[in-house]
């Protein structure tokens, strides 16, 4: 079993989802008491939120190459960003290091892919459902990608950063996702895709309107895959 390098923090709400799922996965692979090999890098948030919100992705990029150096250095042989939108500048990380850094965006294309669909909503921070390094990977996966309209992609980014990111959890931001599913449903969407790592916490687990497709699970599930191939 390979060791698991994971940049945290972004959130740290999803960060704890995230190790308990490579856990949990690694313990149905193996039973008893096995567990995965990670190492966490968990990074302060607000510096890396505020850069991002200014549009200064070379900080952004220049803090996640730091850690992924000092992950690799300590014994990571698979890196892992925890977070959709930080993969704005996955390449430039990818660059710096040896070891694989395993795209959330791909996984999720190659999950949906999986399926058969071919039209999914997306929904996330506002970085990722308006800048183009997301849904040009999954384009680059025969994917057709909608997001929901200018006024409704503001109030998801506000929800993630203000409340979801903050552990947060609220009758009203369930029914703002069901909402925006049940549209995405009704422009088109076969399927939709949780892509913020905080959304599985308030996307509905029972009978959903569509598929959903959950970044962080779908990640996490590859990277054990990953961390067990040869
Ligand atoms: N965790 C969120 C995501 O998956 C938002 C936090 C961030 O901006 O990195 O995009």
């Amino acid at each position: 079993m390979k060791v698991i390098g994971f940049i945290g923090g972004m959130s740290w709400v999803s960060t704890l989802d995230y190790y308990r799922l490579l856990n949990e996965e690694v313990q149905r692979r193996l039973g008893g008491l096995h567990s995965a090999r990670v190492i966490l890098n968990s990074l302060d948030f607000a510096p890396l939120a505020q850069a991002q919100k200014t549009g200064d992705w070379e900080k952004v990029g220049d803090i996640l190459i730091t850690a992924a150096v000092a992950l690799e250095t300590a014994g990571a042989e698979l890196l892992l960003i925890g977070t959709n939108t930080m993969h704005r500048v996955a390449d430039t990380v990818q660059a710096r290091v040896r070891i694989p850094l395993i795209h959330i965006a791909d996984a999720v294309g190659d999950a949906i892919r999986d399926t058969g669909m071919h039209r999914v909503g997306l929904l996330g921070t506002r970085a990722t459902m308006e800048q183009n390094f997301y849904s040009e990977r999954l384009a680059a996966k025969g994917l057709h990608v909608l997001t929901p309209p200018a006024a409704e992609r503001e109030l998801l980014d506000r929800l993630i950063f203000e409340e979801l990111c903050r552990g947060v959890v609220t009758k009203a931001a369930r029914n703002l996702v069901l909402s925006l599913i049940r549209e995405l449903q009704q422009q088109g969407a076969q399927g939709v895709i949780l892509g913020c790592t905080e959304l599985g916490g308030v996307a509905p687990q029972q009978s959903p309107p569509v598929p959903l497709f959950d970044s962080a699970r779908i990640h996490a599930l590859k990277a054990v895959k990953l961390a067990f191939s040869a």
